[in-house]
């Protein structure tokens, strides 16, 4: 057993942890208010922030039409579960939350003449998405927030660090974290003033996905143990148009290039989509997931492809330029021929509870971006809404901080009993492994559901629970814990959550006869009902 040295103690009076576009535009505006520490799994490429391609969604020019028919557009995507209240905040403080992107230099696409560049994507209904370096937006936000915040004499910086355990006071105000190195080898314990959690989604739980290794959701099974309530588990949001080449990562195909005119087709060359919905490639994209399972499954043999070749190499290199060099890479020339696509998980509706102000259910606890659940997003989400959400709920949050601290509230407790590292869960060798478990998750939690599927998957989820000893754990073991821990909750959740948009029941897989199209590639343990 190896000798743990004491955890490091720091005190700061606002700890983020976090460092996507929710978390660095969360600490734009709590840096005039005092010392901010940013905890992170990793650098900006860590988040999937990064890799953000489309845009970002904005009501634009800001007048009361634009505004109404965004909050519409984003209702009628959400399949009935978005809050429109909540909704119409999103919206109507998107301009401010542009006007500070721009004020900050980020390089939004322009024409010759300095007007926006706006594309359309799926579920819009007009053209309002903004990007920058063409399909690059999110990596240029997200660099231009944090060069921002780095080098500020408050902001303090500490990677490659995983939260292990939210700290509270007696009183059960929440009041920091304990965290582990990514090796195990240091524990830092930082008490503080107000903890926002800015940890990103959870689709990496999912064997396909677009999203970095981090986004396995473990800041989230920790909020859960604290206390904090979760919401919406059942609502992943798979995206359709992701580049399936054996044995490659999943890269996504952004969703502007169906904005743009892109078409779904078979190996045939016919187009598929009208057959599932009237809005053909520009319908929501559950609809357009769903479709593309539903082909696979009725079709045996049938490949499918996203066909851009109407588009120019010119244009594509210019406007398109991360899709288009990686498919190259890959040997696929997209102005002259389709990509072959598959569905991966790729974002997450649900999480942490919280109010538009970005309060969980905890006190002195927040949550921001992806990990949050404001329900604007209802049961499916409008394309590149979630940029623009990270951005509008990081300043949100910051004035309801803002005004606390006016008020004399909010500072870090001089001293907190429980950052100590303290026994956590162990695994024997052969237990379910967190592979193991990303491809329970595609399979019985993925695309389409069945009862079946969904029982077998919490049985097994389970049973590896229930194994766990209790002994001095290692960064993968708690991280295997975590991760069983929201997963079921996520079980859970399928079993009462309302079936509608992402979360796509059918009575029993025997409906369709056969198994799941997608076990042939996960390399599948499927059993079959
Ligand atoms: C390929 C791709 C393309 C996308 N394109 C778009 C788009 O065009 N428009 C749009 O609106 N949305 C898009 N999205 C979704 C959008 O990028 C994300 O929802 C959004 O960026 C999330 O931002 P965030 O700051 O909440 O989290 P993230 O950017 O995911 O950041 C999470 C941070 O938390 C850290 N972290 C995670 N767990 C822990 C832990 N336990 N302890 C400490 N730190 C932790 C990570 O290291 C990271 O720094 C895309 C997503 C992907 C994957």
């Amino acid at each position: 057993m190896t000798q743990r040295n004491p955890p490091r103690s720091l005190s700061t009076d606002f700890l983020i942890v976090g460092g996507g576009i929710a978390g660095y535009q969360t600490a734009i505006n709590l840096l005039p208010l005092g010392s901010v520490t940013l905890v992170s799994r990793g650098s900006i490429v860590s988040g999937s922030s990064y890799y953000a391609q489309g845009g970002l969604a904005l009501p634009w020019g800001f007048g009361y039409d634009a505004v109404e028919s965004h909050v519409a557009d984003t209702i009628r995507a959400g399949a009935g579960l978005c809050d429109p209240a909540n909704v119409r905040v999103l919206v109507e403080e998107a301009e401010e939350a542009y006007a500070t992107l721009v004020s900050l230099g980020v390089p939004f696409d322009r024409d010759s003449a300095g007007e926006l560049l706006l594309t359309r994507e799926a579920a819009h209904s007009r053209p309002r998405i903004i990007h920058a370096g063409g399909d690059k937006t999110g990596s240029l936000i997200v660099k231009t927030l944090a060069q921002n915040v780095h080098g500020h004499e408050r902001f303090t910086f500490l990677t490659p660090f995983r939260l292990h355990r939210l700290l509270k006071e007696d009183s059960g105000r929440v009041a920091g974290g304990l965290f582990m190195s990514e090796d195990g080898q240091e524990w830092v314990s930082v008490r503080s003033g107000a903890t926002i959690l800015a940890t990103g989604g959870f689709s990496a739980l999912f064997a396909r996905t677009t999203n970095p290794p981090s986004q396995v959701g473990d800041a989230t099974a920790v909020a859960a143990a604290a206390g904090a309530q979760l919401e919406r588990l059942a609502f992943t949001q798979f995206h359709p148009t992701v580049l399936d080449l054996p044995g490659q990562v999943p890269f996504l195909l952004t969703e502007a290039l169906r904005g743009e005119g892109g078409h779904i087709v078979d190996q045939k060359g016919h187009r598929i989509l009208f057959r599932y919905h009237p809005d053909g490639e520009l319908a929501p994209r559950d609809v357009v997931s769903r479709a593309l399972w539903l082909e696979a499954r009725n079709r045996p043999g049938v490949k499918l492809f996203l066909s851009v070749v109407h588009l120019s190499e010119n244009y594509l290199r210019q406007r398109f330029p991360q899709v288009y060099f990686h498919c190259l890479e890959a040997g696929i020339d997209l102005s002259r021929e389709p990509a072959p696509i598959r569905p991966a998980a790729h974002f997450q509706m649900g999480g942490i509870r919280t109010d538009m102000d970005g309060r969980t259910t905890l006190s002195g606890l927040y949550a921001v971006g992806e990990v949050a659940s404001t329900r604007v997003h209802g049961a499916n989400r409008l394309a590149s809404n979630s940029l623009l959400e990270a951005l509008v709920m990081g300043n949100r949050v910051g004035r309801t901080i803002a005004s606390l601290r006016a008020e004399g509230d909010l500072l870090p407790p001089e001293a907190l009993e429980e950052g100590e590292p303290s026994p956590g869960a162990t695994h024997e060798p052969g237990a379910l492994s967190l592979e193991d478990l990303r491809i329970l998750l595609w399979e019985k939690a993925g695309i389409v559901r069945t009862e079946e599927q969904v029982a077998m998957g919490e049985e097994e989820v389970l049973a590896a629970l229930a194994s766990e000893k209790t002994g001095e754990t290692t960064p993968k073991e708690a991280l295997l814990h975590n991760a069983l821990t929201l997963s079921r909750l996520l079980f859970e959740d399928l079993k009462t959550a309302p079936r509608v948009g992402a979360n796509y029941f059918v009575e029993s897989r025997n409906s369709w006869g056969g198994s799941s199209p997608d076990s042939a590639h996960a390399g599948s343990k499927e059993k079959t009902v």
